[in-house]
C-alpha cells in the first residue's frame, strides 16, 4: 500500500485532491492552483477528458450565444440553483478563457459556440500543457473506491494507493458512456456518507417504441426530416421544436428527440409512457394544407395522392399509418388535422451507457452555495456528477466548466478560514 499525504511530503501549502479529470475537475484546479495551493489530479483512465475528447469527434459545442436569461433557463427547475456557479462563469467568461489559450472560437447560425476548428483535442492539449507547468501533477489509472471525510482510497493497477488532503474536489462525471471513465459507480460511496443523490438517468437520449413489423422492416434508419415536435403538459402548456431525428428498429434517435428528452423521461416515470405530436408540414397551415388535399385526381391511390399534394412518402406516410385507421383520412379537413399533428408513444429511454449525458446525482441538498458537501465539509462536488441536466447546444459544458471553477473557489476559500 502507498500513502501520500502532506506530511509524507513535506509540503508547506495545502494539498487539494480531485478526482476526476474531466473539464469540472479541470477547471477546479486550475483555479486552485492558481491561488497557489498544491494540486494533485486523480484520474481512473490512462488519460484526461476522455469524453470531452469524444464531444470533439462531432463537432465541440462548448457553449451557447444566445441571451443569459434564456440560457439559465435551459437548466429546467435547476436554472436558480445553477445561476451561481454560472453567473460567475457565463458564455462570454467561457469564451474569454478559451481564447485564453490559444483558441479561437465561432458562433454557428444556431448560436451555438465551437472552436474554430470545431476539435476539442487541441484546446485540451493547451489546457494540460499550461495546468502542469502551473505545477498541477496528475495521477491517471487511479480509482477512487473509498473515501473518509478527506482521506480517499484508489485503486492503482491491483495496488491500494491512500491518500490524504486537506481539501478534496469530487468531478467524477455522470455515467453515460462509461468506458470513457464516468460509470457512476462513486454513488454509494456517497450515499454511505449520507449525501442525498438522486438516481442516474438518461439525459439527451433517444427513446423506444412500439413498432409494427412494417415499420421495422422497411424504414428502420430512415431520417425524419422537416418536422415539428409537440409535447403537451399536464397544465396544457405546449413546447414546439423544429428539426430532425431518425427513426430506429425500436423508437427514435437524434437531435429533435433529444430536445425532449426530459419531458418524455419524467412523462414515462409518473405513467410508464409518453407522448408527442408530430406535424410532418411545420410551414403549412392547416388550411393550406387543406386546399392542397381537394386537388384530386379520379383513381389515384391514397400513397400516390399523399406524395403528390403534399409530398409526403416513406416513414412519414409509414408513421401517419401506424397513429391512424384509414377512417380518420376521409376528409380533406380530417387528414390535414392528422398530417399536423401525428400521435407517437414511448415506453422507455435509450440505455444510460449509449445516451449523451445523465440527469441525477448530488442532490442541491446535500451542498452548500460553494458545491461544499454538508455531510463532508471539506469535500466540493462538480460537474455532471450534480442533480442537473440540461439540453445540447454547449449548456452541458458550460455548467460543468462553471461548476468547476465555483468548486474551486469554494476550496480556496474554505481554505483561507
Ligand atoms: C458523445 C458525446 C458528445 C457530447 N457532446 C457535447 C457537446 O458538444 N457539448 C457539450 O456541452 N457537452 C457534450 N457532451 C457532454 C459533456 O462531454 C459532459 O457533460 C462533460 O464531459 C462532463 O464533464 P465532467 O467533468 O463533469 O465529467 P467527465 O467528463 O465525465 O469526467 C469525469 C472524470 O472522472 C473520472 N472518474 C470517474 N469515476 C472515477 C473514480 N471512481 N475514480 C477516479 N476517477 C474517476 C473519469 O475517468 C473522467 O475522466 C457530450 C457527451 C457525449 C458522451
Amino acid at each position: 500500500m502507498t500513502v501520500i499525504g502532506k506530511e509524507e511530503t513535506g509540503q508547506k501549502q495545502k494539498t487539494v485532491v480531485i478526482v476526476g479529470a474531466g473539464p469540472a475537475g479541470l477547471m477546479a484546479a486550475e483555479e486552485i492552483c492558481a491561488a497557489g495551493h498544491q494540486v494533485q489530479v486523480y484520474d481512473a483512465k490512462p488519460s484526461a477528458c476522455r469524453k470531452f475528447l469524444l464531444a470533439g469527434v462531432g463537432g465541440m459545442n462548448i457553449t451557447h450565444s444566445e441571451a443569459y436569461p434564456d440560457f439559465i433557463q435551459r437548466y429546467y427547475d435547476k436554472a436558480d440553483w445553477l445561476d451561481t456557479s454560472i453567473r460567475q462563469f457565463d458564455a462570454d467568461a467561457l469564451q474569454d478563457w478559451i481564447h485564453g489559450l490559444g483558441v479561437e472560437t465561432f458562433v454557428g447560425t444556431s448560436g451555438r459556440v465551437f472552436p474554430k476548428d470545431m476539435k476539442a483535442a487541441p484546446l485540451l492539449r493547451h489546457w494540460l500543457k499550461r495546468l502542469r507547468e502551473s505545477g498541477v501533477e496528475f495521477h491517471m489509472r487511479h480509482k477512487m473506491t473509498s473515501m473518509k471525510k478527506n482521506h480517499l482510497t484508489f485503486d492503482h493497477n491491483g495496488e491500494t494507493v491512500e491518500v490524504q488532503a486537506d481539501a478534496v474536489v469530487l468531478a467524477m462525471g455522470g455515467a453515460s458512456w462509461p468506458k470513457l471513465g464516468s460509470d457512476g459507480a462513486w454513488l454509494p460511496i456517497l450515499a454511505e456518507k449520507g449525501v442525498t443523490v438522486a438516481p442516474l438517468q438518461s439525459a439527451n437520449c433517444g427513446f423506444y417504441s412500439h413498432w409494427s413489423e412494417h415499420l421495422q422492416t422497411k424504414f428502420a434508419g430512415s431520417p425524419l426530416k422537416d418536422v415539428a415536435f409537440s409535447f403537451v403538459f399536464a397544465n396544457g402548456h405546449v413546447v414546439t421544436k423544429k428539426g430532425e431525428c431518425i427513426v430506429t428498429k425500436d423508437g427514435m434517435e437524434g437531435s429533435l428527440i433529444y430536445a425532449f428528452s426530459k419531458y418524455l423521461r419524467d412523462g414515462i416515470n409518473a405513467h410508464t409512457h409518453s407522448s408527442l405530436t408530430m406535424d410532418f408540414l411545420p410551414l403549412q397551415s392547416e388550411e393550406q394544407v387543406v386546399k392542397k388535399l381537394r386537388n384530386t385526381k379520379p383513381k389515384e391511390s391514397f400513397s400516390k395522392y399523399l406524395k403528390r399534394t403534399l409530398n409526403i412518402g416513406g416513414v412519414k406516410a409509414a408513421l401517419l399509418h401506424e397513429a391512424f385507421s384509414k377512417e380518420a383520412f376521409q376528409t380533406p379537413e380530417a387528414l390535414a388535422a392528422c398530417l399536423k399533428a401525428v400521435p407517437v408513444s414511448f415506453y422507455k429511454t435509450k440505455p444510460i451507457d449509449e445516451v449523451i449525458s445523465t440527469a441525477g446525482g448530488v442532490c442541491e441538498s446535500s451542498v452548500d452555495a460553494r458545491l461544499m458537501l454538508n455531510a463532508l465539509p471539506g469535500v466540493f462536488c462538480a460537474g455532471e456528477m450534480l442533480d442537473w441536466e440540461a439540453p445540447t447546444g454547449g449548456y452541458l459544458l458550460t455548467a460543468c466548466f462553471a461548476t468547476g471553477k465555483m468548486a474551486g473557489r469554494g476550496v480556496c476559500e474554505f481554505l483561507n478560514t
